[in-house]
């Protein structure tokens, strides 16, 4: 798979950081909308983040997870809703630990590159690997999502052979696969870090 352009195109793209901003916005409008469990209203509870794995033209866009805050005193539940830039409370952003997962199960020789220029180590790339063959093949989420693939796809590739199941112009595909994870980004189904 060729994904050089890929790269290139995600570090230099401030629409496409724009884009998972926007969809944020629009999980969050919809978590707003249901409410607290308990019936109360959500506020807005927004948390800081110390992105990892961001150049620095676009660490604007991920310095903050979007999350709600139930104004019911007795409940005051915090709501934290599905998100496309990141995976639950890992520090590395979720489009780069996709995108080197992605790029390792190519093996091309720029993943050394694009380990340095996201500051994420061999230990770490090798971490996310494992992760994907174990912890999120076992999530609630895989089991039942896994189904739409037809043929199936090969689990010892993930989620590079799952990338390129979904259509269209790579940028797109990166956002639509982003989209798709979002159940295990928050909530219940939230991964596990690791
Ligand atoms: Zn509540």
């Amino acid at each position: 798979m060729n994904t050089r352009g890929l790269y290139a195109k995600f570090i230099n793209n401030v629409r496409f950081h724009k884009l998972l901003v926007k969809y944020d916005h629009d999980l969050a409008r919809v978590a707003r909308a249901q409410g607290c469990h308990c019936g109360g209203k959500l506020h807005s509870a927004d948390y800081g983040r110390k992105p990892r794995g961001v150049p620095a033209n676009a660490r604007e866009f991920y310095c903050k997870r979007l999350s709600l805050c139930c104004a019911v005193d007795n409940c005051r539940e915090r709501t934290t809703p599905a998100s496309l830039r990141f995976l639950g409370r890992r520090v590395h952003v979720a489009v780069t630990m996709l995108l080197i997962s992605v790029m390792v199960e190519g093996a091309t020789p720029q993943v050394s590159e694009l380990s340095r220029e996201f500051g994420v180590d061999r230990r770490t790339v090798a971490r996310w690997r494992d992760w994907w063959r174990t912890a999120f093949v076992a999530t609630r989420f895989w089991r039942a999502a896994q189904a739409d693939f037809s043929p199936p796809v090969d689990t010892s590739h993930l989620p590079a052979c799952m990338f390129a199941r979904f259509q269209g112009r790579p940028l797109r595909r990166l956002v639509n696969l982003l989209r798709f994870l979002t159940p295990i980004t928050a909530g219940a189904g939230a991964v596990r870090v690791s």
